[in-house]
């Protein structure tokens, strides 16, 4: 039997705010806490409240002088380099305090994980992959995925898997771990041809020493839920298999909906609920169980982040929710007050059919050229037949 999952969150997190129209804002996080809620998702769970990260976890990941940047950014004011203050990372008042705190959240969770007082973790405000080394990028100042990677690597796991279904590249764990043979990462996400940050070919395969550990699906604009589901069933669990993680980590960026104001693919609240379950099995597969889920991108602030994410938390504890259910007439008036003009959702899916046809090793789908790139690329680096469906 499994023991507990662990649902990180306080409303300190809201503070990480850019402010503004700035499209990362925190009502989304609000909003889901309040729907999963006011579902009954997170009866009798116990919402575990994080303490900023100190400093040397943070520079696990980062440098010290990138760390003293953005500590004293917002009284520098301006021109602080590092790429902050810039429309995508505005500089704000507490800025470290609020970025520590969301990778305390992700620490937390993979401590529960580690200790064995829970084998799933989640921590919505977490998820923020773009960060790097010495800059913020795309909207993230630290990069708790990556300091709580690090952090499992020093605290009993030997090999650690991370998914990211954003629909951006996760450019910034990929960076961190390249040429690392302990991290396998697999990010699914829209083409670098026509999405920032660019990044995210299926050449990019990782350092000398771990090759075959960076792996990339960069699927083309417009992509919907049969076709990215074929990718990832064609492309995944077999490296899963074959790497054997002792933890798998996963980012569960909601941007990908077709109703995303900042990128092009086309899926839906229903193949992000498909996703999540996926990740479940895949962890307990492939991962003895263990999975630390964070949040990520989704802009669609109203009517796709809290259903996905509410999804998200029922599939951490084993509480799915059916995609026709109603959503909870509370979250609905509350939302109707605060904004009267949005139109809502009457369900907690799109209605959408999430059922593919699993790639059989030819050609028949515009997908199929990504495909068998992304496994022609990886599959032979880990002794797998890029050819062989079975594989
Ligand atoms: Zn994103």
């Amino acid at each position: 039997m499994g023991t507990p999952a662990a649902v990180v969150w306080d409303p300190a997190l809201l503070a990480y705010d850019l402010g503004g129209d700035h499209p990362f804002n925190p009502v989304r996080l609000e909003l889901t806490i309040a729907m999963a809620t006011q579902f009954g998702v997170l009866d009798g769970v116990d919402l575990l409240s994080p303490e900023p990260a100190a400093d040397t976890e943070i520079e696990r990941i980062h440098d010290v002088a990138y760390v003293s940047a953005v500590r004293e950014a917002p009284m520098v004011g301006w021109d602080v380099g590092h790429g902050l203050g810039t429309p995508d990372n505005p500089v704000f008042s507490q800025m470290h305090e609020a970025s520590s705190l969301v990778v305390g959240g992700s620490l937390l969770a993979a401590s529960k994980i580690a200790s064995g007082a829970a084998n799933r973790a989640v921590n919505i405000a977490g998820g923020l992959h773009h960060a790097m080394r010495d800059h913020a990028a795309g909207f993230c100042v630290y990069n708790d995925c990556a300091v709580a990677i690090s952090w499992l690597l020093d605290n009993g796991a030997e090999r650690v898997a991370y998914i990211d279904v954003d629909v951006h590249h996760g450019d910034g764990v990929q960076q961190a771990f390249y040429d690392d043979p302990r991290v396998l990462t697999i990010s699914l996400h829209q083409s670098p041809m026509t999405l920032w940050p660019g990044t995210g070919r299926v050449t990019e395969l990782g350092g000398p020493n771990a090759q075959g550990t960076s792996v990339n699906i960069p699927l083309p604009a417009h992509t919907r839920d049969p076709a990215w589901l074929r990718a990832f069933h064609a492309v995944v669990p077999s490296l899963l298999k074959e790497f054997q993680p002792d933890v798998l980590v996963t980012q569960c960026g909601v941007d990908t909906h077709e109703e995303d104001p900042l990128a092009d693919l086309y899926l839906s609240v229903d193949g992000h609920r498909e996703t999540y379950r996926v990740l479940r099995s895949l962890a307990e597969e492939h991962a003895g169980g263990k999975w630390l889920a964070l949040g990520g991108g989704g802009y669609q602030l109203l009517r796709v982040v809290p259903r996905s994410w509410t999804h998200l938390l029922a599939t951490v504890l084993d509480r799915d929710i059916d995609p026709a259910a109603s959503l909870p007439p509370e979250w609905v008036k509350d939302v109707q007050r605060r904004a009267p003009t949005a139109l809502l959702p009457r369900t907690m899916g799109d209605g959408k059919d999430t059922a593919y046809e699993p790639w059989d090793g030819t050609d028949t789908q515009p997908v199929d050229s990504v495909i068998r790139d992304a496994r022609h690329a990886v599959f032979p680096l880990h002794g797998l037949d890029p050819d062989d469906p079975r594989d």
